[in-house]
């Protein structure tokens, strides 16, 4: 169990493994913002969460210079609540929520930083898109006329496995994926270029599939309590 007093110590030995130019988004959904605050003050900037009420009491609380991401699935009618401020939505699936997502923004005067999250992993969970689905949405061209939102790359979840070798075999996937999306639709832009992947339990294996996003929230912060 980790209490507050092990938030820094828990970050930096996060920080230690992470080779240079991977960003740390820490995981702080279902957290008080006191382990927010407590990881703030050891330096880190980059918070993830995934709800939008709690994103939005934590923002009041908590200082200006935090760098939000909102990392669980978006419902159409809440995107309206983060566009003020949120600064990455890291799980984009479908042309509906990105048409939202640029509205909301056009009406802030924001560009907002989106990935898309692409669905890779063995379970069937709902969310994500998958190789195909993505394919045609960019094939499709709508998104170049969305000027209030920048798509930086790709998200995405390895199946929740102790099977080692399959997780690496679909992060592995996701990096080939996204080479083909930057030939395809992104050459000319240098700032499609994240790859969020690796979560407590895998960020290791991650990083070696090329992520540059880690998403860590029990590793730093503890078990979740529901
Ligand atoms: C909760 C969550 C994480 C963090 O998971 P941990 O296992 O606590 O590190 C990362 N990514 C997404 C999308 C999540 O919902």
């Amino acid at each position: 169990m980790s209490t507050l007093s092990d938030v820094a110590a828990n970050l930096h030995e996060v920080l230690g493994g992470l080779p240079d130019g991977v960003r740390l988004v820490a995981v702080s959904k279902f957290h008080p913002a006191e382990y927010i605050r407590a990881a703030y003050d050891a330096g880190q900037r980059v918070f993830g969460e995934s709800r939008e009420q709690e994103l939005a009491q934590k923002v009041n609380q908590l200082p200006d210079d935090i760098e939000w991401h909102f990392i669980g699935h978006l419902q159409t009618n809440k995107v309206k609540y983060i566009a003020p401020y949120i600064d990455m939505i890291e799980a984009v699936d479908s042309l509906k929520l990105l048409r939202e997502i640029n509205k909301q923004a056009a009406a802030h005067d924001r560009v907002i930083n989106v990935l898309l999250e692409l669905h890779i992993a063995q379970e069937a969970t709902k969310y994500g898109l998958t190789p195909d689905d993505c394919r045609q949405l960019l094939a499709d061209g709508e998104w170049r006329t969305l000027h209030n939102v920048h798509i930086s790359g790709l998200m995405m979840m390895a199946s929740n496995t102790d099977d080692e070798e399959q997780i690496r075999r679909e992060f592995s996937e996701g990096a080939a994926f996204f080479d083909e999306m930057k030939s395809s639709y992104f050459a000319d832009d240098a700032s499609f270029c994240e790859r969020s992947w690796g979560m407590s339990h895998d960020y290791r294996i991650a990083v070696e599939c090329r992520s540059t996003i880690v998403r860590v929230g029990t590793a730093i912060f503890g078990p979740r309590v529901y």
